[in-house]
């Protein structure tokens, strides 16, 4: 069933609010845009069951728990892993932290390697910088193609040195949207690295892919909930359960809730996975957001969400492509794997003026390094203008962009 993302749009609220009705939003992948039934899912949880959860024996703290408890199983079964797998975090952001300080401090020391990738967001790469400034490990970083994909030969290579045992990597570049082959490239971790664990930053997989947590073999994977037209302040840690079965992960925050027993000079911690790693009062209703958007995206099936986003990747690359100020960034969707955005450079023009310009006309897009400088310091890119998509973007809005771009050439661009 093929996605009408002109009567979608009326799902969400932001387009039909008479200063936004008519903007091009192409900006999902800085967050998405929340449809009526989050906001919804968010506004009931206040209005008739807000308590804390699983202290009260009153009814509000049993519903409260039960909406804790329904929309971890939600979450959870959409991203193909068990709910005891689940741990909630504010963002991608925090989870990857989370994987660092609750993982990375007690088993990474001199001598050992972090393996990451110059395509990595700053979430998956600062994180590891300051594990290694604690830990004496050393940090290798996998080159990008020209075309900005991950170097897989480059890849490869410093995956075999001694040493690496942690690996971490983006499911889908912010920057030049090039899909990694999670699956396969796990495969290759095992074989040659069989003690290394695998972190995968999903930020920008969730929202535009299927996400099979236990087909993709991985030991973490980290997403965030606003990005998958959920709440801001939300988002999740996946792990392993073999890895909270045998408390190899640990938990990085303390206090309420999440202990067993405490005695003046030490504690004992909660059992169950999804307890010990909730320490102190949670945002429930931002998590019955967030399992309120995937229950949004599994009607209208991921499937369809993929197809629907495939060709606008391909008609953006497409149409784009034959403006001659124009450079694309990353590799051409027509032959590789790609989803999500699109990215250029329009010669001779700064991406803020170029965002600027497309403001005036109506359509958000982002300007500048998205987080990932290393990226475009290597490609000697200064900054890029970013095109992202979600379920609510159509072909007519290309066509807009399209023409909004000549009042660039107009405006700005001088010979
Ligand atoms: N990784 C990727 C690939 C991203 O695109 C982003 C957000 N731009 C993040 C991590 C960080 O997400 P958050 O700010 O929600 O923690």
């Amino acid at each position: 069933m093929a996605i009408d993302s002109v009567n979608l749009r009326k799902d969400f609220p932001i387009f039909s609010n008479p200063e936004t009705q008519d903007l091009i939003y192409f900006d999902s992948g800085a967050t998405a845009q929340k449809p009526q039934v989050v906001i919804d899912g968010i506004t009931r949880y206040y209005q008739t069951h807000n308590a804390n959860i699983h202290r009260g024996v009153h009814r509000l703290g049993e519903w409260s728990t039960a909406d804790w408890e329904n929309s971890r199983e939600m979450i959870a079964e959409f991203v193909g892993a068990y709910p005891s797998e689940l741990i909630i975090t504010r963002n991608t952001t925090e989870a990857l932290n989370g994987v660092a300080y609750g993982w990375a401090d007690e088993h990474l020391a001199i001598g050992d390697k972090i393996l990451t990738t110059l395509l990595e967001h700053h979430a998956d790469l600062v994180p590891w910088q300051q594990t290694c400034f604690r830990t004496g490990a050393e940090l290798l970083i996998a080159k990008a193609t020209d075309d900005g994909q991950l170097d897989e030969t480059d890849w490869l290579q410093k995956l075999k040195t001694p040493g690496v045992k942690l690996v971490a990597m983006s499911y889908v570049s912010n920057v030049t949207g090039a899909v990694n082959d999670v699956a396969r490239l796990t495969k290759l971790v095992r074989q040659h690295q069989p003690e290394a664990r695998i972190v995968i930053d999903a930020a920008q997989a969730v929202p535009h892919l299927p996400v099979n947590f236990h087909a993709l073999g991985v030991d973490f994977l980290a997403f965030s909930g606003h990005k998958v037209y959920g709440p801001m302040g939300i988002g999740a840690l996946l792990v392993k359960k073999a890895l909270l079965d045998s408390q190899e992960f640990k938990p990085w925050l303390f206090g309420g809730g999440m202990i067993d027993a405490v005695w003046p000079d030490h504690a004992t911690f909660h059992p169950d996975a999804a307890d010990r790693f909730t320490a102190g009062t949670p945002d429930v209703a931002s998590l019955m957001g967030l399992a309120a958007a995937t229950q949004y995206l599994q009607k209208l099936g991921m499937e369809n969400v993929v197809s629907h986003e495939q060709e606008l990747v391909k008609t953006a690359y497409e149409k784009l492509s034959k403006i001659p100020e124009i450079k694309l960034i990353g590799p051409n969707p027509s032959e590789f794997p790609r989803v999500g955005s699109v990215a250029f450079i329009y010669e001779g023009v700064h991406a803020h003026d170029v965002a600027q310009v497309l403001e005036s006309q109506n359509i958000a897009v982002r300007s500048g390094h998205h987080c990932v400088m290393p990226l475009h310091t290597a490609m000697r890119w200064m900054a890029t203008t970013r095109v992202s998509f979600g379920v609510y973007n159509t072909l007519a809005e290309i066509d807009r962009l399209v023409i909004a771009l000549d009042q660039v050439k107009r405006l700005l661009k001088h010979d």
